[in-house]
């Protein structure tokens, strides 16, 4: 770099980590860099041996980019779901908390398949089940691997994994894990991707067998495309479904009351909730916000101007911007789609 500073700094704590790095002289990494390693020193000041062949720049992009500190989402965010909330609580948060008691017999599976619909949550129970289980959360979309990291998937891969393991509890949440897991065969399957998939595999077995505090959560919306190795390898497998009328009413209630804008009667609700058979909760907070933009058209439509628009002024969301914004939002998941994952749960899926 060209900039130096006009008072010379002695690093402060950020300075010797040279024989951190598997002995190779770090004096050419950036200061952030630096920091962040520091971070995952041991109190030792010695790096985990996990860590010390990966390469600094990638264990960085993981600590910034990759691992969430705060996913901020509690399960009273989530509408319906109360299955899998249930299901996941049991098998996974407590044996997080209490890893004392969940062993021998009642040691948990370290894999968690999240599989449905795009758009109803899966994610968020992800970020949820971090939070509940005081978890440190990973994300990371597993496509992103193979287009964005192209040649290097395999070393951000060990780069995740070793990261997870210095900063347990873990959890890592792989989205679209189907194309990292696929069976297709693809004429055109690349030795680098094979590679990156077995690399994977063996990650994933690293901990599965160890006391490690790791959890693995796989989403996808195309579970029949996982072949069996990867099936093994996730025991748990939770259907998240399309959110039932209940659970749309509680979206619609929930959003608007957050902004003060909630002034449905009962019938209202129940008639929204009959015209999104078939929604997404992606889907309805689409919906719900094209909607509470009905009152605000409105004003502006009777000539008054955005900039001396007073809040006061303005309606609350009626029925009628719902169906309004029932010509604009469509649903996303199609009947026959719907069809599959019922097939795929009747044969796959865990407490179907
Ligand atoms: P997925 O991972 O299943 O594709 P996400 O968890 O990313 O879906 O959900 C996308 C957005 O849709 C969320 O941020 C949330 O606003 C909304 N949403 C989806 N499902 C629900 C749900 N069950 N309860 C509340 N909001 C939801």
């Amino acid at each position: 770099g060209g900039f130096i500073p006009p008072i010379k700094s002695n690093g402060g704590n950020v300075g010797n980590v040279t024989s951190r790095i598997g002995g190779k002289c770090d004096d050419a990494l950036e200061d952030s860099t630096k920091r962040c390693l520091d971070m995952l020193c041991g109190p030792d000041g010695e790096l985990p041996e996990k860590l010390r062949n990966l390469e600094p720049r990638l264990i960085e992009h993981i600590s910034n980019e990759i691992m969430d500190r705060d996913p901020n989402v509690r399960w009273d965010d989530i509408a319906g779901l109360e299955h899998a909330k249930k299901c996941v609580t049991e098998m996974v948060i407590w044996p997080l908390l209490r890893p004392d008691i969940f062993k021998g017999c009642r040691s948990p599976g370290k894999g968690l398949l999240l599989f449905g619909p795009p758009g109803t949550g899966k994610t968020m129970i992800g970020k949820a089940i971090a939070g509940e289980a005081k978890a440190t959360f990973f994300y990371i979309s597993a496509s992103s691997l193979t287009s964005k990291w192209i040649g290097e998937g395999e070393k951000l891969v060990r780069a995740l994994f070793g990261v997870a393991c210095c900063r347990q509890p873990a959890v890592i949440f792989v989205d679209e894990i189907d194309s990292l897991l696929s069976q297709r065969k693809s004429e055109g399957e690349h030795e680098s991707s094979r590679r990156l998939k077995t690399q994977f595999l063996i990650e994933m077995e690293g901990f599965d067998c160890g006391s490690e505090q790791i959890l693995l959560i796989g989403a996808t919306n195309r579970p029949q495309e996982l072949d069996e190795a990867a099936r093994r390898r996730l025991t748990k497998r939770l259907y998240i479904p399309l959110p039932s009328t209940e659970a749309r009413a509680w979206i619609i209630r929930n959003l608007l009351e957050k902004d003060g804008l909630f002034k449905l009667s009962k019938e209202e609700i129940d008639t929204i909730c009959n015209m999104t058979e078939g929604y997404s909760g992606s889907d309805m907070k689409n919906l719900v916000k094209d909607a509470s933009m009905g009152p605000l058209r409105e004003a502006l439509k009777q000539g008054i101007e955005i900039t001396k628009l007073k809040k006061e002024d303005m309606r609350p969301v009626i029925l009628q911007d719902f169906k309004d914004a029932l010509q604009e939002v469509r649903p996303s998941v199609s009947l026959n789609e719907l069809g599959t994952y019922d097939e795929w749960n009747k044969q796959f899926g865990s407490l179907a």
